[in-house]
């Protein structure tokens, strides 16, 4: 018989994370205080965020050790199994070996608890009682609720206003986590008041919800902020796919991977199945990696490298990145995790490297790709995950044209059970490709014009 999966055991999880931060051929460049435009120091995000986290944020460590009472927590769905996706090859035709790391086993259905388990284990090791967050669509809300509640730490969640309407199935899933989600625009805040005087209908948005719950940690005894995705040490904790994945290919008697790819939002999930990877192009293999984004909001195939803020109220340090601009408001895509204006600044300086090759697709050829997988291996992907399914039947077709051997790995990073209504819309004739517009997104980037521009380095060279 074939063998559809492989799992590893419980002493074959790898105890390590891996911080790709030792092993740039440049380092990134700082981020920097707004308004002095220096670099700042770690102290200057103490109040956000735990000491612990910050010394992650910064370290330069090529491996770093997981905590026993992290893996432990990570044993409930971790190590995650790799597929072999039989099916979808033979619906292609195609001479590729696809495999696939599911993410979507994890009680959330997505790989966001590998970073929110760490992070809920960090803040209570500092002594932190109250984590708070924002959420679009759900995904990282329920995943902090989910790792707070093992750790027992309270959570308060502020959620988009228009998806907590909208999408009450996330909500609930935190409310059995024991967190409290409010609606954002919310009275609780300076921030949320503000906007609600000016329109008590806003419908919110996940800048103004990231500036209430900023603001809700730094005001509160004993709380401190979490963020999902874009910063370093977040896509440190997603590496154990990656580091997974090696062994995994391994145990196969896989030598070489040809093709890696994954969806980038802020570029959590792909960074964590791609960077062990990428250390391995770094030292000369030739290796395609691709994290794929939509045509809606093409962060990284078409915006420039500056320096931007991480939310629309300019609260944060200003980041190293491919930005559409701090202001960018996403046409509404059923990807709401691949709506952010910016793109991780490790990602964004792999790019500037050429370690990586970013590609764009459009939302119907993303839900064509979701179906034709649903029908072949089974399994219902998140809107965010079809887009790297398109990478995969690209390239799946590439190696049939050109009558080549490839093995192809794609990180599954999440079930689209909580969203089917998307596909509904997508059946129904409803869905319509929005690629962005040339004036939109120039009207867009107007926000970053008088912003510093982070030098671009590559081989030791500025480019
Ligand atoms: C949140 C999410 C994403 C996008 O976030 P990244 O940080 O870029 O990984 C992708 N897929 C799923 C299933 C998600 O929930």
């Amino acid at each position: 018989m074939k063998q559809v999966k492989v799992f590893l055991t419980e002493d074959e999880i790898p105890k390590q994370w891996y911080n790709i931060q030792a092993d740039l051929p440049d380092p990134l460049q700082p981020p920097i205080h707004p308004a002095t435009g220096e670099p700042i120091g770690p102290d200057a995000l103490a109040p956000v965020f735990p000491m612990n986290l910050i010394e992650q944020e910064v370290s330069q460590e090529r491996w770093i050790n997981i905590p026993d009472e992290v893996m432990e927590k990570y044993l409930l769905w971790r190590p995650t199994p790799l597929y072999r996706a039989y099916e979808l090859e033979k619906a292609l035709g195609t001479p590729a070996r696809i495999y696939y790391k599911n993410e979507g086993v994890s009680p959330p259905g997505s790989h966001k608890p590998n970073t929110a388990v760490a992070q809920a284990y960090y803040n209570k090791a500092f002594g932190i009682k109250r984590m708070t967050t924002e959420t679009g669509a759900g995904q990282w809300g329920s995943a902090l609720s989910f790792a707070t509640c093992l750790f027992g730490l309270e959570c308060k969640v502020y959620m988009v206003r228009i998806s907590y309407d909208q999408k009450p199935y996330r909500r609930l899933m935190m409310n059995c986590w024991n967190a409290n989600c409010i609606a954002s625009p919310s009275k609780n805040t300076n921030a949320g008041r503000k906007i609600l005087e000016e329109n008590p209908d806003s419908p919110g948005s996940l800048g103004i919800a990231i500036s209430e719950a900023i603001e809700d940690a730094v005001t509160s005894k004993d709380t401190r902020y979490s963020l999902g995705s874009v910063l370093n040490h977040v896509l440190m904790h997603q590496t154990i796919i990656g580091l997974e994945a090696k062994k995994q290919l391994e145990k196969l008697g896989e030598k070489k991977v040809d093709v890696v790819c994954g969806c980038a939002g802020g570029g959590s999930n792909f960074s964590g199945l791609a960077f062990p990877f990428v250390l391995d192009k770094i030292n000369g293999a030739e290796i395609t990696i691709v994290p794929s984004e939509p045509t809606s909001c093409p962060t990284m195939t078409r915006a420039p490298f500056s320096y931007d803020f991480g939310d629309t109220a300019e609260t944060t340090p200003l980041l190293p990145m491919y930005t559409l601009g701090h202001k960018f408001i996403p046409p509404p895509i059923h990807a709401g995790g691949l709506r952010y204006h910016g793109i991780a600044p490790l990602i964004s300086q792999c790019i500037v490297e050429g370690l990586i090759e970013p590609r764009a697709y459009n939302q119907l050829g993303a839900y064509e790709a979701a179906v034709l997988w649903a029908r072949t291996e089974g399994f219902i992907s998140a809107p965010e995950t079809s887009h790297a399914i398109c990478t995969v039947i690209e390239e799946a077709k590439k190696a049939k044209e050109e009558g080549k051997e490839k093995v192809i790995l794609l990180n599954w990073s999440g079930h689209g059970l909580m969203d089917l209504t998307g596909y509904d819309a997508y059946f129904s004739g409803k869905l319509v490709d929005y690629p962005l517009p040339e004036e939109e997104m120039r009207q867009s980037l107007e926000a970053i014009e008088g912003l510093p521009k982070p030098k671009k380095m590559k081989g030791g060279k500025e480019i």
